[in-house]
Formats: C-alpha cells, sequence, structure tokens
C-alpha cells in the first residue's frame, strides 16, 4: 500500500511498492518463457471412488520450477499468469502435455480420465475449441476420456464461455465446475451451464465431520445433483472420517490427500499398480476390463 497521502492527492514515492512491482514485471518476463524453458511440468492428483478410493481418473495441476526461486505455487503464478495474459501460452503447454500424457495412458492401459483445468482468458480465446479439437487430433487422445475443469467466476466473466463449453461437450469432453460454492451465483450457473460434474470445494469438505453449515450444504448439494444427474465430487478430503461422511451423504467420487497427493506421471503408474494389487480381485477384473 502506499505509504502515505499528503492530503492533496499526491502519494509518497514508495520503494517498497516498487519493488515488488519490479519483482512481479520479472516474474511476468519469465513466466512468458517458462514453457519454452522447460520449466513447467504437470502433476497428476487421482480422484477416486467411494468407499475404496479406487481410481477414476487424475486431475493434472501445473508446476513451475523457477531457475533460482525454486517451485513457484500455481495459487501464486497462475493468477499473475491470469492478469498478464501469459495464461493462453501456458494454458496451450498444458492442453498439450496432458493430452500427450493422457493418450500415453490410454494406450497403455494405465489412468484413461485425464482433468485439465482451463481459466477464463484461456476459454475466452477466440478458436479455442478448434485449438482443443486439434490437439485432440494430433495426440489421439480419446476426447470422452478428457474432462475440462472450470471456475464458476470463469464461467461468469466470459460470455462465450457456455459455448466453447457446450461444443467441446458435443466434442465429447465433460465438463466440470471446479471450486463449487466459492464464486458468485452458484446455483443459477446449474441452470444455464452444461455442466456435468461439480467440483464441491474443499472449504465445504473440511467442515463435514461436525454439525457445521459446511456440512449441511455438503449434504443439500447431493441432493441437488442427484436430481439435475451431475455427478458430485468432494474436493480436498483429508481424513478417513471425512470420506465415510462423505460416502454416507451419497458422494461417489472423492479426491484429496487422504487418498493420494499430485504427483508426477511416472508415480501415478506405481501409485496405480498398488491400488491394482490390494484391491480384491473381483475390483481388479473390474478395472482391467474398463
Ligand atoms: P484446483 O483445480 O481446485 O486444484 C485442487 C488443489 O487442491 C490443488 O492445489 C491440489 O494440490 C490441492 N489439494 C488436493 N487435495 C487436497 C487436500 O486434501 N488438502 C488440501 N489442503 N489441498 C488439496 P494446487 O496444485 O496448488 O493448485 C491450485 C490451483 O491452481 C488449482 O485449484 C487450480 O485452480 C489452479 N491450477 C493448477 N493447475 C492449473 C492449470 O494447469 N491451469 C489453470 N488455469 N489453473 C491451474
Ligand atoms: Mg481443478
Ligand atoms: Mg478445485
Ligand atoms: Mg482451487
Amino acid at each position: 500500500a502506499a505509504k502515505g497521502s499528503g492530503g492533496n492527492g499526491w502519494t509518497w514515492y514508495d520503494p517498497e511498492m516498487d519493488r515488488q512491482a519490479d519483482a512481479e514485471l520479472r516474474l511476468t518476463a519469465e513466466l512468458h518463457q517458462a514453457a519454452a524453458r522447460d520449466e513447467l511440468f504437470l502433476v497428476y492428483q487421482p480422484i477416486v471412488e467411494l468407499p475404496d478410493g479406487r481410481p477414476t481418473g487424475v486431475e493434472a495441476l501445473l508446476r513451475w520450477r523457477h531457475p533460482r526461486h525454486g517451485l513457484v505455487p500455481p495459487d501464486v503464478f497462475i493468477p499473475l499468469a491470469e492478469r498478464t495474459g501469459a495464461i493462453v501460452e501456458i494454458g496451450r503447454w498444458v492442453l498439450t502435455e496432458a493430452c500427450r500424457q493422457a493418450a500415453a495412458w490410454q494406450r497403455g492401459g494405465g489412468i484413461s480420465r485425464v482433468s485439465i483445468n482451463m481459466s477464463a482468458r484461456q476459454l475466452s480465446q477466440p478458436g479455442i475449441v478448434a485449438e482443443i479439437a486439434g490437439i485432440v487430433e494430433r495426440t489421439g487422445v480419446d476426447p470422452t476420456g478428457l474432462m475440462i475443469e472450470v471456475t464458476e467466476t470463469a464461467v461468469l466473466a466470459v460470455d462465450s464461455a457456455v459455448d466453447a463449453l457446450r461444443d467441446l461437450r458435443a466434442l465429447g469432453l465433460t465438463v466440470a465446475l471446479d471450486d463449487f460454492g466459492t464464486g458468485n451465483s452458484s446455483l443459477s450457473l446449474l441452470v444455464n451451464c452444461p455442466v456435468d460434474v461439480l467440483k464441491v470445494d474443499k472449504s465445504f469438505v473440511s467442515g463435514v465431520t461436525s454439525a457445521t453449515a459446511q456440512a449441511v450444504i455438503v449434504d443439500g448439494l447431493i441432493d441437488i445433483t442427484n436430481r439435475l444427474r451431475i455427478r458430485a465430487v468432494a474436493e480436498g478430503v483429508e481424513t478417513a472420517s471425512q470420506a465415510v461422511r462423505l460416502h454416507a451423504a451419497g458422494y461417489r467420487y472423492a479426491q484429496g490427500f487422504h487418498f493420494a497427493r499430485p504427483m508426477p506421471a511416472p508415480l501415478v503408474d506405481s501409485w496405480l499398480a498398488d491400488q491394482r494389487l490390494t484391491g480384491s480381485a473381483a475390483e481388479m477384473r473390474e478395472i482391467s476390463s474398463s
């Protein structure tokens, strides 16, 4: 914040603000080159079925290994990339890399469903649907195994977003509303948006085991989604008791540290192999035949 104002509309020079703006400018410039410099990579977090934790897919989550700062968290660089427009390039890299990995998994009989986060800025690019169709074509991924996650604020900010989502669904992709319940007009979006999946935000999930308003909302949402024929995924499940409680409430899908952390693709393969070993014979048959 500005150090002070003289009461006449003038603001004192604040070297701290200058340093922050400088740092942000530098980071922005570096962000624009991150993909080309091979500093970006994806980790994948399993989305599982309740109550047994059987994997149904993974969510691709972006990581930036900065040459000097180390790992920069997405909550820092994604908003920056959105403000500066770098998200368009970065998002393109994410789509291509996630589709390439999804295609490899599909061919190898590994995870067959991959979920990809998209920001408002990306979704509002003219020709975004054709671009995704092109990536699907080039990577050979089965588009019915792809899910696009958008935040409700992203959807609200962009007029053409609903059309884009509708077109992506026509291509066979699944559409999910991410962080549901944290933005504005959540419920009205369920009326206007072509949505297949609703990801209930972890801020609600975290309160589910006690008599909280969050627990009431978590219970209410399962009724709403069931009746609208939308699948609900509980995000940020950290404990066994949360998982039990969610399953009792009617949730079929969950994601969170309790089941698995986000991990690089090779670790997903060994995690999956472990799951299959520890699963019952019946479960194993189901997984390998699906
Ligand atoms: P998100 O899409 O809601 O992703 C879930 C976030 O919750 C991830 O954080 C994940 O690591 C974290 N998480 C998963 N399980 C748990 C849990 O049990 N407890 C807690 N406390 N956290 C859990 P991450 O990877 O730091 O990503 C943060 C956000 O950055 C994402 O939230 C998403 O909005 C954005 N993001 C990540 N990758 C991309 C991308 O490729 N493109 C775009 N546009 N946004 C991305
Ligand atoms: Mg997400
Ligand atoms: Mg989320
Ligand atoms: Mg989030």
